[in-house]
């Protein structure tokens, strides 16, 4: 990214923090948050520590970076190297993202190109180009199907956490990520003090990683008389209801079983949730290659993911696109361009700039 790209990016971002800087939305307890960002063209600055929100929205707005981040971890002194901060506790925290679920669609438009020749083609991607023998890169976009399913994982997420862990719905906050998901905090003190093992147990029990296999499922259900079926509780509740709902068809229990967990499992990312020195995107903060806010999910049913985080201008900007396959932001589609001057809304023209698939035009 050249120096005007760079300047350019700079001054959107920093119009939108200057103009919606009550939208980010602070942990409680700031002053014991370790606080990073990247800047444009740059690489991560971590350890930083604030005294108020007041502070650190100043900070942001002097240097709108591409992404400013937040630990979920509460410390004695944040400021400190990993091993001396003095760790208090941290926040649960899930993410959950497209890319991890298995959508049809993204055989359509997850693509692999060559940004020399221009040709590009379907995953897998080959290691060099067959036309030209460059290295080849992939594009992963998303597309609504994709967004909805990560919004149904993120609900059967929730609905485990209420049910079989007995948080209280007001303690669990949404946010879409800013890009391809969905962040879900829960602020329940049980969570507070639970180390990586902890954590790590707790993810595989939503990704259903814990069960035994689907035979024994079949086995135990077979076994078991319909009059206890009622008392079941937790990942055998889910399987049984699933169950006895497609009595009709004429499958096996095993088969059954196998529908019922990929029809309830949630795909949290392991990593994510168990690593409790994690710095997170501060919410109601901008993604630094798709432009789109991480924004509070008050309402999963009425989010609209195409849109409602779309927050940068849609003044225009020209740019000289060198290649980019199509895309789409903003509940619409752009591209595909190839080597050609292109007028576009500023909201759009940072997913080429991220990329490094063009410039500002001079
Ligand atoms: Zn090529
Ligand atoms: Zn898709």
């Amino acid at each position: 990214m050249n120096e005007s790209s760079k300047a350019f990016l700079k001054s959107a971002y920093r119009e939108y923090y200057f103009k919606h800087s009550d939208a980010v939305g602070f942990p409680e307890e700031i002053g014991s948050r370790e606080f990073g960002y990247i800047p444009f063209g740059g690489t991560m600055v971590r350890h930083l520590s604030f005294k108020s929100p007041g502070e650190a929205i100043a900070e942001v707005v002097r240097q709108s970076p591409s992404s400013v981040y937040c630990s979920n971890a509460r410390y004695e002194s944040p400021s400190l190297p990993i091993e001396e901060k003095g760790w208090k506790g941290a926040e649960l925290i899930f993410d959950i993202d497209a890319t991890d679920i298995q959508t049809p669609c993204k055989k359509g438009h997850d693509l692999w190109f060559c940004a020399k020749c221009h040709a590009e083609g379907r995953l897998p991607r080959p290691r060099n180009c067959p036309k030209c023998h460059s290295s080849t890169e992939e594009f992963h976009t998303t597309c609504s199907v994709c967004l909805a399913a990560a919004k149904d994982h993120t609900l059967r997420l929730t609905g485990f956490l209420v049910d079989d862990f007995g948080v209280q719905a007001e303690m669990i906050k949404l946010y879409f990520s800013g890009n391809r998901g969905y962040h879900i905090h829960v602020f329940d003190d049980r969570f507070y003090l639970l180390n990586q093992a902890g954590r790590a147990e707790i993810a595989d029990y939503v990704r259903g990683g814990s069960l035994p296999a689907t035979q024994t499922i079949a086995s135990i259900l077979k076994r078991r008389p319909s009059e206890e079926q009622n008392t079941s509780l937790g990942w055998m509740k889910r399987i049984e209801f699933y169950a006895s709902s497609q009595r009709q068809r004429t499958a096996t229990l095993q088969k059954l079983a196998s529908e019922a967990i990929s029809s309830s499992r949630s795909l949290v990312d392991a990593s994510v949730t168990t690593d409790v020195h994690r710095v997170f995107r501060l919410a109601g903060t901008l993604h630094g290659t798709t432009g789109m806010c991480k924004t509070p999910v008050e309402s999963p049913s009425s989010f609209n993911p195409d849109t409602d985080p779309v927050v940068l201008s849609s003044s225009t900007v020209e740019l000289q696109v060198d290649y980019c396959p199509e895309f789409r932001i903003g509940g619409r589609p752009f591209g595909p361009y190839a080597a050609s001057r292109e007028s576009l809304p500023t909201y759009a023209a940072i997913q080429i700039l991220a990329r490094g698939m063009g410039e500002v035009a001079r």
